[in-house]
């Protein structure tokens, strides 16, 4: 596994170019060992040089300030085998969260090639503060019950895969789900009301 976090770095900026992210939200980390890498807090996402090395155990950390979510990656990590976490603040996924339930996602992840065989159980928690210990661990629970990608209301999406680009590719497909079903129903219409094939 590489552990130079040069992949985290690329990742945020394609996030930031795709506007699935805003100059200083998301976030993203590599699992290596007994630690994790993250990308730092307060720095512009396009132009992050330094990582910070997070311990799994303690979360004590070295470097700059980590991202105010290290909690969250950190219980993805102990719940999981993934080695890699990617944060994004999709926008049309958040619109769609607030209308369609968890069993409404998972339906529509199986009906597209693009989610299909990149996503394998979607999560949604409700909305619950940035940064805190309980998003933490309402996120980390849903990944204990074998979710790869949890939507959070009123805030973003967050994957885990084999690897940055694993992750990043579920954050993405979960966008293109979101574009497509916006640009098939709208996000305007009750629940009850949307049509399923
Ligand atoms: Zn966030």
């Amino acid at each position: 596994m590489n552990c130079e976090g040069e992949e985290l770095i690329e990742v945020m900026k394609l996030l930031y170019q795709r506007g699935l992210i805003t100059v200083l939200s998301g976030n993203a980390s590599l699992k290596c060992g007994e630690f994790f890498l993250i990308t730092p807090s307060g720095v512009p996402k396009h132009k992050i040089k330094d990582l910070t090395r997070v311990n799994l155990k303690t979360l004590e950390w070295e470097g700059p300030k980590p991202s105010i979510e290290y909690r969250m990656h950190a219980q993805i990590y102990l719940n999981t085998d993934f080695q890699s976490v990617v944060h994004a603040h999709n926008p049309l996924t958040v619109a769609l969260a607030d209308v369609y339930a968890e069993d409404q996602f998972n339906e529509l992840v199986s009906k597209y090639v693009e989610t299909r065989y990149a996503i394998s159980k979607v999560g949604v928690v409700e909305r619950i503060d940035a940064g805190s210990l309980e998003l933490a661990e309402a996120v980390g629970r849903k990944f204990s019950e074998g979710s790869d990608v949890v939507v959070m209301k009123g805030h973003g999406v967050i994957a885990g895969g084999r690897n940055p680009f694993d992750a990043l590719n579920k954050v993405e497909a979960m966008e293109y789900l979101a574009l497509v079903e916006t640009a098939r129903c709208g996000t305007s219409v009750r629940r009850q009301e949307v049509v399923y094939y």
